[in-house]
């Protein structure tokens, strides 16, 4: 086996990265090439990417409330700082938001901010997948989060906004980093100490996410856009260039690449809780809720329609016995087994659910008594006739059946009537059915004639 780095654990965060890199390279020939200054593309790329800085820093600062694990936190206040130095940039960018004083000191001051921006960006994405917080989660006990994620964004805001005020105190003292619309002393000035620092925080990042699933390892890719933006504004030499474009629309898919991989992440569990909450793990069958639900819609139909509805309960017999006999991991074969008998053995309008540990329900939507019978016949034979783990293994069920009358107020009256039948056949035998007795109309709640028994 590979050392874990070496292997493919993260094969769509690389395939994106390598995508964004390729895309990048294919652009740079013509990175130089001037387009024109479009007036709406900056506050449209960077509206959407303070949106997008906003709804991660919630997100991620709520996981850490939720986990205690500090590398939300720390992935938070990235987030957080790229909406004060993005704000910071467009303040300072001519034309944008305010060509005046107090961010657009110089015409270099908003290529400073856009460099602290996205310098400060990706070292505090790698400062959070980082060894110091350890290779697992650092789980801080509930009650310090909130003062920490206080103290965390604070200090964030407060070195932040100190940035930026330094900037601006000293814009005419800084280095000019633009002329007209050449860039080039940009690259040249900011360059060595901006790209390393990318670099640097890169590796932090892609060490760091090996091994994990949750969508928060797509900061690797954050990173890697967030280069790929600084390299190809380097490399246009001038603003409203082809790379000058580029780069702005690669710096909102940066601060997107997360908020997007969350979102996916939460419609998955979405779908998982849901699944969860109708569905039995075990068999692959609708549990008792669903089935209730089920039951609760057919019941209405048939009333409303006045057709007919029948349920079978079913439930196996000396199922503990196999359990203590074969052991538990037999008497889940033998419960999926069951499952999947009676899924194949009914008609595919036929509802069977799992409703209990070894105890199941079938609705049978226009079965009069004597199909439900039939049915329930035929699963008792399917059943007996199983043969999945060692022919010593027989397996019985007791079938209780009920047909919707008139009587029955609601459902869970019928459901009830099947039940009282089902323990009638364990009472009278097991292995047998029982076909629930008929309630007089404006008598369902009198004591109940014996139930027929069938076998
Ligand atoms: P009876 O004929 O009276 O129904 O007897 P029984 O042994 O089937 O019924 P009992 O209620 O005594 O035992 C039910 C057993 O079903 C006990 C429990 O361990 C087992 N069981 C419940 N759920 C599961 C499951 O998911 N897997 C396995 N292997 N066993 C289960
Ligand atoms: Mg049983
Ligand atoms: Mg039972």
């Amino acid at each position: 086996m590979g050392r874990p780095g070496l292997r493919l654990t993260q094969p769509a965060p690389l395939f994106a990265s390598v995508a964004v890199v390729a895309v990048t390279l294919a652009l740079m020939p013509w990175a130089g090439r001037q387009l024109g200054s479009g007036l709406g593309f900056l506050p449209m790329t960077l509206s959407a990417a303070a949106c997008f800085d906003i709804l991660s820093a919630w997100l991620l600062a709520g996981n850490f409330l939720d986990t205690g694990d500090r590398r939300f936190l720390v992935m938070a206040c990235a987030y957080l700082w790229s909406l004060l130095l993005m704000g910071a940039y467009a303040f300072a960018f001519p034309g944008i938001v305010s060509s005046h004083p107090p961010l657009a000191v110089t015409v270099s001051m908003a290529p400073y901010m856009f460099v602290c921006w996205h310098a400060g960006f990706p070292v505090l994405l790698g400062a959070a997948w980082g060894p110091w917080l350890g290779p697992n989660a650092v789980e801080t006990v509930h009650p310090k989060r909130r003062r920490l994620l206080t103290g965390a964004a604070g200090a964030t805001i407060a070195v932040g906004v100190t940035t930026i005020a330094a900037l601006a105190a000293n814009a005419r003292r800084l280095p000019v980093l633009i002329h007209g619309l050449d860039t080039t002393q940009l690259a040249r000035v900011t360059g060595p100490v901006g790209l390393p620092l990318v670099l640097i925080s890169l590796v932090f990042c892609a060490r760091g996410i090996r091994g994990t699933t949750g969508p928060e390892r797509w900061a690797v890719v954050a990173i890697v856009v967030c280069l790929c933006d600084l390299i190809i504004t380097y490399d246009s030499h001038f603003r409203y260039s082809l790379g000058w474009y580029a780069g702005r629309t690669l710096g909102m898919l940066s601060a997107g690449v997360v908020l997007a991989a969350m979102l996916a992440s939460f419609r998955r569990l979405k779908a998982t809780a849901e699944f969860d909450a109708a569905y039995d793990h075990l068999t692959g069958l609708p549990n008792r809720r669903s089935a209730q639900d089920s039951l609760t819609a057919m019941f209405a139909r048939g009333r409303r329609m006045q057709t007919a509805l029948a349920l079978i309960a079913f439930d196996l017999d000396f199922f503990k016995r196999i359990n203590d006999e074969y052991g538990h991991a037999a008497g889940d074969a033998v419960l999926r087994a069951v499952g999947l008998a009676v899924r194949t053995a009914i008609r595919p309008s036929d509802v069977i659910a799992r409703i209990g540990g070894e105890e199941f329900l079938v609705l049978l939507p226009d079965a009069t008594d004597d199909d439900a019978c039939i049915v329930a016949q035929r699963l008792r034979t399917a059943l007996r006739t199983l043969d999945f783990i060692g022919p010593d293994i027989v397996v019985t069920a007791s079938f209780g059946v009920a047909r919707m009358q008139d009587s029955d107020m609601d459902a869970e009256q019928l459901l009830q009537r099947a039940d009282r039948a089902l323990y009638q056949a364990k009472a009278t035998g097991r292995d047998r059915v029982v076909v629930a007795p008929a309630v007089p109309v404006l008598a369902p709640f009198l004591a109940h004639a014996a139930p027929t028994r069938l076998s």
